[in-house]
């Protein structure tokens, strides 16, 4: 790793492992996602001039009027995602600065991430280069479509908010599957959506606020 990758002061290891304590304060429990949030640098996600900021639990702007989300609702999504066993294919619908897709990564053997704005889109692609990521495919495309080349996935994780379920991503969702996605749109919460044999199940979770989830390419 070099020196930007491991920060100093407001971006160094010991100011991540302040975020992980963190994170168990706020409940979150499951060690392969905090060994996940330990080992990915956000500061090389978010604008220079924010890196100091980068392990506060706070939503940062990533630029079109995007957000790059808190910390907390990252690991939390990606806790209820894994609850417990090892993920196969992962679906993410907004990749954004690719933050997320990175922590996926680590608990997952491939993701697949899809983003409608081509610059985020761009960045997102230098940043997991620059990280050497390898098992992260992004594709700048309108995620309502998921990805049907890839299908069938046993985790979806949207990090943007919808009114509604888009059917084609249950479709895509596996047998024995979990997706887990902000619905509403004033006000919102978090959806845990589980398939198995018999059909679909879905279980309302904590309140979230996202970016609305859009319609078509940018
Ligand atoms: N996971 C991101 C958070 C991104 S914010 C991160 O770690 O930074 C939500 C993202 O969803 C935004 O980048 C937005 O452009 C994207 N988005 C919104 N609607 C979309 C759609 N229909 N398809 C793909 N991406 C979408």
């Amino acid at each position: 790793m070099n020196m930007r990758h491991s920060g100093i002061g407001m971006t160094s290891q010991r100011t991540r492992n302040r975020l992980i304590e963190r994170l168990r304060a706020q409940g979150i429990q499951d060690e392969v996602v905090l060994a996940a949030m330990n080992a990915v640098p956000r500061h090389i996600f978010v604008d220079e001039a924010l890196a100091s900021r980068a392990y506060d639990d706070v939503s940062l702007p990533l630029g079109f009027g995007q957000t790059i989300s808190q910390p907390y609702i990252v690991a939390r999504m990606v806790e209820i995602l894994r609850a417990g066993r090892p993920l196969n294919r992962v679906l993410e619908i907004g990749t954004g600065c690719g933050y997320q897709a990175a922590v996926l990564a680590q608990v997952a053997k491939e993701i697949y991430s899809v983003e409608r704005v081509q610059p985020l889109y761009e960045r997102a692609a230098a940043c997991l280069d620059e990280l050497q990521v390898r098992n992260v495919t992004l594709r700048y495309a309108d995620g309502n479509m998921g990805l049907p080349e890839a299908a069938p996935f046993d985790g979806i994780i949207m990090a943007a908010a919808a009114t509604h379920v888009p059917p084609t991503l249950l479709e895509q969702l596996a047998v024995g599957g979990r997706m887990v996605l902000p619905l509403g749109a004033q006000e919102q919460h978090l959806c845990l959506i589980e398939r198995d044999a018999n059909g679909y199940r879905e279980t309302r979770l904590e309140a979230a606020k996202f970016v609305p989830l859009l319609i078509g390419k940018a």
